[in-house]
């Protein structure tokens, strides 16, 4: 069995090898018949319909949905020919803010990135990049709210290099569409609640939310909540799917 679904060592471009089956490592039954293509992602392949049947069942559920998300992303932003992108930065415990939008160069590194794996499975193409803040107080470079982002489906946990010390962060679209400080707050404000569920209910109870349809909901109530507290810019946020 896979360890579940870490997409951040997977590059979408290259090529999944097709002489063994993406479940369980056998070549095709005869030199003949290839491996048949997952066709969702068209990355992974399989020695038979049961392998594809479990390697779905152990993760690649999720994984080809990152997989798909992101090729979808790279040819929406292929089509960007603005010269800077709107997204956020996050600033860590050394800077004033928490959220800040500025415009990141539209070839910036950054986009080049693996997607976030709990957003992308929310439907939503965010990629990450540290701007490398210094600091000789460590603690000044804690950024929760990049920790967050960073939780992986199976178990809820950031790897460890996003835990501590990751100073401060921009965070935009892969598909360059503008991002927001209240979609980012949409995104954060939601995992933080899906992490309750990880602490109190197990992570099969946690996986259950993180899905779009779970997270529209949620964000019409999260809307309405934070108007009716006198947040008047959340009155008019519209949806992050139709930009
Ligand atoms: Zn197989
Ligand atoms: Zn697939």
């Amino acid at each position: 069995m896979k360890p579940g679904i870490r997409l951040h060592l997977v590059s979408t471009t290259m090529a999944s090898t097709t002489s063994s089956c993406s479940y369980c490592g056998n070549p095709p039954e005869s030199p003949e018949t290839a491996l048949q293509r997952c066709g969702g992602c068209k990355f992974e392949s399989y020695c038979s319909t049961e392998c594809q049947r479990r390697d779905w069942k152990s993760g690649h559920k999720q994984q080809c949905k990152i997989i798909s998300l992101d090729k979808t992303a790279e040819a929406t932003a292929a089509k960007c020919n603005g010269e800077t992108v709107k997204g956020v930065r996050l600033t860590c415990t050394k800077e004033p803010g928490g959220f800040w939008e500025v415009d990141i160069p539209s070839n910036h590194s950054m986009f080049d990135g693996p997607l976030l794996e709990v957003p992308a499975i929310l439907d939503v193409p965010l990629v990450i990049h540290r701007v490398g803040t210094q600091s000789n107080n460590r603690v000044d470079l804690d950024c929760q709210i990049a920790t967050f982002l960073n939780i992986t489906y199976r178990d809820g946990m950031a790897p460890p290099e996003w835990q501590s010390h990751v100073g401060s962060c921009l965070v935009a679209r892969k598909d360059k569409k503008p991002l927001s400080s209240q979609h980012l707050e949409a995104v954060w404000m939601y995992i933080d609640r899906i992490l309750d569920y990880f602490g109190e209910e197990g992570p099969r109870e946690a996986q259950k939310l993180i899905n779009r349809e779970k997270f529209e909901r949620w964000l019409e109530n999260y809307k309405l909540a934070e108007a009716s507290r006198g947040r008047t810019e959340w009155a008019d946020v519209g949806s992050l799917y139709d930009l």
